[in-house]
């Protein structure tokens, strides 16, 4: 009989706590629509109670969010739980997620309290949240370190008090398959009430054993796995989303399971994720990785040319990966070119879709073939519109071996243009610094990252910049055939998301 498994998302909760990341309510919406349309049952979109944008972000997502469960973050207190459902409650589908520590080395150090203690605040909050919401999680943080006995105790108390999901984490990531897989084993048999709740999973990759040992969970009763796009979350990150779900899929012979998830569009929602945290996948990451289905050994083309199975246990469309590429150019119309979105994965407004069309004609005058990494580049950066309020009219640049590189830079700024110049230390340095002249606010440049899009001399290249202000960072995009423009474009973006 095929059971159904519960894919929760943490990629706004756990995986926005990623060393560097910081997203915006808006980019967070456009995460969890795509998470939606993917078929997650249960998105975790944040905490709350950690601050006002969490709090704003999570509220605009429960508003907008209708097929998937919404969940937030508390720890167990009032005023964590009372926040959470101030922010979920507009969703049709709610949980609050609460979590205490469980393990002796937490509640000694951390907690500073007792195994009594813990259990009586644990019941207790869950007992609380029960009074908000019909839908209570509750984590047993540290779960994985936790004493046996003591898990099973405080699993069946909060079950007792309405905890319809309860959570044994490995949240420092210490365990191995076997020994986890025991783990949920023992929890199924030992805790007498544990046919009233589901058991969930949340392991980090510290090990990169977070994806083995979520199935080895699943193989003994585990039927909720929580995960997020790209691996992302603290640390080493969280279990991955798409490595779990096509596991699943393509194991179905062992594990017997269902997942809700649409894996055709993994792929899109991979993109997505790597383009608002400016974390790229590494080329080789199992799944949605650049090189996850090419085939470099000439017998292993040789082989995928006679029969695919012979070295493909997946195709790349199963994955939403497409394999058309550099189909597009100058003459392409509008039409082939919304043909061309809608194949990769796009459901884009008309406007946006001709905004896109507009720099996707502008590309075509200076780049030949357009690919369609090319084309996510140029959509992705308009998934999110944001308010030109710095405004670049134009730049130049003098720069060479001998001579210090001079730069002027005019902008348009709250409709009133000025003009700076500046030298500096190759051409990038130069305009940023002649750029830094013309506004009136002192961004801190924290990060400057530069990558290709395609192959090729005329390729697009895609610059990130990391701006601080205060205590807000801000990731800034420029894409360009000009390197030196997408890093101007790149630092111009930053800025009016600042503003
Ligand atoms: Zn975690």
């Amino acid at each position: 009989m095929t059971k159904k498994i519960y894919i929760f998302d943490t990629t706004l909760r756990d995986g926005e706590q990623t060393p560097g990341v910081s997203l915006n309510p808006q980019e967070k919406l456009e995460i969890a629509k795509q998470l939606e349309s993917l078929g997650v049952d249960v998105i975790e979109a944040g905490f709350p109670r950690a601050s006002n944008g969490d709090f704003e972000a999570v509220k605009l997502i429960s508003q907008n969010i209708k097929k998937s469960v919404v969940t937030a973050l508390a720890r167990c207190n009032k005023g964590d739980i009372d926040r959470a459902y101030e922010a979920i409650k507009y969703a049709p589908k709610k949980r609050i997620h609460v979590f205490l520590a469980t393990s002796d080395i937490h509640m000694k150090y951390k907690l500073n309290m007792t195994e009594d203690q813990v259990l009586e605040k644990a019941t207790n909050m869950v007992t609380y949240a029960k009074t908000l919401v019909e839908d209570v999680e509750f984590s047993a943080e540290d779960g994985s370190r936790t004493r046996k006995e003591f898990l099973y105790k405080i699993l069946e108390s909060v079950i007792d008090a309405g905890a319809k999901v309860v959570n044994i984490p490995d949240t420092v990531g210490y365990s191995i398959p076997a020994e986890y897989g025991e783990l949920i084993k023992g929890v199924k048999e030992n805790v007498k009430n544990i046919d009233k709740a589901i058991i969930s999973i949340h392991c980090h990759n510290d090990l990169g054993l977070a994806v083995a040992n979520s199935l080895a969970a699943i193989e003994n009763g585990a039927e909720q796995v929580e995960c997020a796009i790209n691996g992302l979350g603290e640390r080493a990150g969280n279990a991955s989303l798409e490595e779990v779900a096509m596991a699943l899929k393509t194991r179905k012979d062992c594990y017997s399971n269902e997942t809700n998830i649409c894996s055709e569009k993994i792929y899109r929602v991979s993109k997505l994720v790597s383009h608002f945290t400016g974390i790229t996948v590494q080329p080789n990451k199992a799944i949605v990785g650049a090189n996850a289905f090419s085939h470099e050994s000439g017998i292993h083309q040789d082989g995928v040319l006679k029969n695919r199975e012979t070295y493909e246990i997946m195709t790349a469309e199963s994955v939403g990966f497409s394999t058309n590429n550099m189909v597009l150019g100058k003459h392409s119309g509008s039409h082939a070119f919304e043909d061309r979105l809608i194949t990769l994965g796009y459901n884009l407004e008309k406007e946006r879709v001709m905004e896109a069309f507009k720099k996707f004609k502008d590309l075509a005058d200076r780049k030949k073939e357009i690919s369609d990494r090319d084309i996510e580049a140029l959509v992705n950066q308009g998934v999110v519109p944001i308010e030109d309020v710095y405004k670049l009219i134009n730049f130049n640049v003098t720069t060479g071996n001998n001579i210090e590189s001079t730069a002027t830079v005019k902008i348009e700024y709250n409709k009133v243009e000025k003009i700076e110049a500046a030298c500096g230390d190759g051409p990038v340095n130069a305009l940023y610094n002649a750029l830094e002249r013309a506004i009136d606010i002192k961004p801190e440049l924290k990060d400057y990252s530069i990558k290709a899009i395609t192959s090729g001399t005329d390729a697009l290249g895609e610059v990130s910049v990391k701006l601080t202000l205060k205590d807000k960072t801000v990731l800034g995009i420029g894409v360009s055939t000009d390197v030196i423009e997408a890093s101007l474009l790149a630092y111009m973006n930053a800025l009016n998301k600042l503003n």
